[in-house]
């Protein structure tokens, strides 16, 4: 008997985590946070001996809780490509300083992450790798790089966990492999399971009208963007719409990109990285802030929602310039700057609340699959079992499954362990 049980991530985004039991091996499938909150919110704790842990991705709602095995002397091996263990560590690292500076002391520190860091196992995409029965292959999900599914044979059944996905490929990203072996138990992902991103052309080019009408009246274009991933992505996105204005890269998507750099193998198309690097120039210091922002150019930074990183820098000397503009790459979730901001028009955090007088936009520039692909890949997989997660519209996704044929379900708190 193979059992799961569900530890975050039921019916919401945050603190990814699914404890895999075989009867010989405990797996953790991701151990993520809730970093929206202050303080973060931790999953439901993974108690006791566990043999791996297998991390889907490096964003923090799948990894933010990892060094909390050290800190707690559990620590096991964890499984992932390299990038995805340098990328973490960033992350980790930012969550430690950024907790300090909010007064918020987090259950681990900068040596549990040294610690954790060092229990890594490198593993990359389709090769597959045996714990003590449970054969393990890592898929590529097409999110991030490094991003991967982890496709679990335990001998008596077959688990694919997606983590976070995207089977349509972007500037950055190849998209998901859907070609994959028979699966029993699906745990996918459903953040979009209830609507459609816009077509991303539409999205391209206009971010590329609104950056380009922002420099014809002479205006900066500050477009913001999760660190990993992301900024990347729009940096391609105006390079092939051949923006030939100063671009500027702040925050810490300069150690991102750096990190991404090295890793090629896990972007489509690692020239066009190349090429459209050669036109960035990465922001040194306050006085570069100072300078850049008295010309006509295009400023890249974090973080996404704006809770913090230098944008709301950037926004606090620009927010009454009416010939700039700022451009919000994704969603922004409830409770951030950024969703206060195309609530309300005014730029709220503890330090200011401003009236927004430069040109506001959201664009969808998305790394999860929408509703269509999510279906599809549902139907293509067909399998024996589906749990819902990663999505505030799980349980109604759930009986939509269900009515169509599907054993689905929405793991909640408190029914959250099956056998399978
Ligand atoms: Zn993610
Ligand atoms: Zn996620």
């Amino acid at each position: 008997m193979v059992q799961l049980s569900f530890h975050g991530a039921m019916a919401s985004v945050g603190c990814s985590s699914v404890l895999v039991d075989t009867g010989v091996e405990r797996i953790v499938l991701d151990y993520g946070t809730k970093i929206q909150e202050t303080p973060p919110i931790f999953p439901i704790p993974v108690t006791g001996k566990i043999d791996a842990i297998l991390l889907s991705h490096s964003h923090l709602d799948h990894s933010g809780a990892i060094p909390i095995f050290h800190a707690q002397k559990n620590g096991c091996r964890i499984y992932s490509p390299m990038i995805t263990r340098k990328l973490s560590e960033l992350l980790w690292l930012d969550s430690i300083k950024i907790s300090a500076e909010e007064g918020v002391e987090l259950p681990f520190n900068k040596k549990d992450v040294e610690e954790t860091v060092r229990n890594f196992s490198y593993t990359d995409f389709h090769r597959p790798f045996k714990l003590k029965k449970t054969t393990i292959t890592l898929f590529d999900a097409g999110h991030i790089p490094g991003s991967n599914m982890p496709f679990l044979d335990t001998k008596e059944k077959t688990i694919l966990y997606t983590g976070d996905y995207k089977i349509e490929g972007s500037r950055l990203m190849k998209g998901a492999d859907t070609n994959l072996p028979k699966v029993d138990a699906l745990i996918t992902e459903s953040t979009y399971c209830d609507r459609e991103h816009p077509d991303r052309t539409s999205q391209e080019k206009e971010l590329v009208r609104i950056v380009n009408d922002t420099l014809a009246n002479d205006g900066v274009a500050l477009i913001s963007g999760f660190a990993v991933g992301r900024i990347d992505e729009l940096m391609l996105v105006l390079d092939k719409y051949g923006i030939n204005y100063p671009l500027y890269i702040d925050g810490m998507a300069k150690k991102a990109i750096t990190m991404i750099n090295q890793h090629k193998d896990k972007i489509k198309d690692p020239k066009s990285l190349d090429k459209a690097l050669e036109k960035v120039e990465y922001v040194k210091d306050q006085r570069m802030r100072k300078r850049i922002i008295k010309e006509p150019g295009v400023i890249l930074s974090t973080s996404g929602m704006l809770s913090g990183g230098p944008i709301v820098w950037y926004i606090g000397k620009l927010f009454d310039k009416q010939n700039c503009s700022l451009v919000l790459s994704g969603f922004q979730t409830e409770g951030t700057p950024g969703k206060t901001l195309l609530e309300t028009g005014r730029f709220i955090n503890e330090d200011m609340n401003v009236e927004m007088k430069m040109h506001v936009r959201r664009l969808d520039f998305s790394s999860h699959l929408g509703r269509k692909d999510l279906l599809g890949f549902i139907n293509k997989m067909n399998p024996e079992k589906i749990f819902c997660v990663h999505g505030e519209h799980a349980e109604e996704f759930s009986q939509e499954l269900k009515e169509k044929g599907f054993n689905a379900i929405a793991p909640v708190a408190n029914d959250r362990i099956f056998n399978i």
